[in-house]
């Protein structure tokens, strides 16, 4: 398959991105991701967006996005449920980017990586993938909590951000109590956000605090705390980590891609452009700043309309 840009990812720069290209007339393959990168994206994983724009009751994350494909489709976008393994500089056609799946290959002129982040964890002895997780430690607590496993129960989400905060306030819908533990003294999520669970009865803020073992058997029963210095057990079914996020660059660290210090794929300022010509870096794998799905549009927009001044100034080959 070939096309004037390769768009990997399928969350809200993705789509924005895609918008624009092909209804400037350019040929449009967005690469959603599908068993190792989720199409869709983070907002897949949480409830009611209710800061993106022209929402004025909120909108669930995976209704915006998928109004958000439908959009693009309108316009002509073809959209490739795959995931792509790896992106490489064209060597055997004429194009200039050559992207792999498991299904074939995708030659493009330009390329928009839009890949995004994925949930941090932390090596808690007893929350490792052979011990409890997936049997009551997750890092996601919108997929999760709603399980029956977890109602009525005491349930612990480790984070201070919003993403903890929204979290926390999520699983009490379904839990007996949720307890935060944040290694500070003050929460860093918008004020609004922590006013809610500072708020909220049925939320616990542990602060100063860390979680050291997961306990159980077959499934989580307990978390032992360490507290300035203290160490206590608390009993609960369900442990959530909610503490940032790692973006995805592994498709293009092999090219030798500059990146920050911390790991983000470095753009030019005020630019989408990556140091490799004809790759633009849009939405949560370049911002370790804003990380707002608003923010992450719009660039998107900027991604798209420099990759089509990119490939008017620029004759590579021709495409579908
Ligand atoms: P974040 O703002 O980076 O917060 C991560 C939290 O995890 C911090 O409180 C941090 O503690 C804690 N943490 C990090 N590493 C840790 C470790 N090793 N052990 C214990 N705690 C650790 O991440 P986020 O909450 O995922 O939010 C990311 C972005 O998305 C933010 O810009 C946020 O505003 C946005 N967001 C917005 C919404 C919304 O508006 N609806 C919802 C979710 C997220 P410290 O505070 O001590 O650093």
């Amino acid at each position: 398959m070939e096309c004037d840009v390769l768009i990997i990812g399928s969350g809200p720069a993705a789509w924005t991105a895609a918008i624009y290209t092909s209804r400037a007339r350019l040929s449009t393959v967005v690469a959603t991701g599908s068993i190792k990168f989720m199409k869709g994206g983070q907002l897949m994983t949480t409830t009611d967006v209710e800061n993106f724009p022209g929402f004025p009751e909120g909108v669930l994350g995976h209704d915006l996005m998928f109004k958000m494909e439908e959009q693009s489709k309108r316009f002509g976008t073809t959209v490739v449920q795959e995931d792509i393994e790896k992106l490489d500089h064209d060597s055997v056609g004429h194009l200039r980017f050559l992207a792999h799946h498991s299904k074939g290959k995708i030659f493009a002129k330009a390329v928009i990586l839009a890949t995004g982040a994925s949930a941090n964890r932390l090596p808690i002895p007893g929350a490792q993938d052979n011990e409890l997780w997936n049997k009551g430690v997750s890092a996601c607590a919108v997929c999760d909590g709603p399980l029956p496993f977890f109602r009525n129960q005491d349930l612990a989400v480790i984070g201070g951000g919003d993403s903890a905060c929204e979290e926390a306030h999520f699983l009490t819908h379904y839990a007996k109590k949720v307890y935060l533990i944040h290694r500070r003294d003050t929460l860093r999520a918008s004020k609004i956000m922590a006013e809610r669970v500072k708020n909220d009865p049925k939320i616990e803020i542990i602060y100063h605090a860390e979680v050291i073992e997961a306990l159980g058997k077959d499934s989580l029963e307990a978390i032992k705390i360490r507290q300035n210095g203290v160490v206590f057990t608390k009993e609960v079914r369900g442990l959530f980590f909610a503490i940032g996020h790692t973006p995805l660059t592994e498709l293009v660290d092999h090219m030798n891609i500059q990146k920050h210090p911390n790991g983000y794929i470095k753009t030019e300022p005020d630019s989408t452009k990556t140091s490799i010509e004809g790759l633009f870096a849009a939405g949560d794998v370049q911002d370790f700043r804003y990380r707002q799905a608003v923010t992450a549009a719009g660039t998107g927009c900027m991604a798209a309309l420099e990759a089509e001044k990119f490939l008017s100034e620029t004759k590579v080959g021709s495409a579908c």
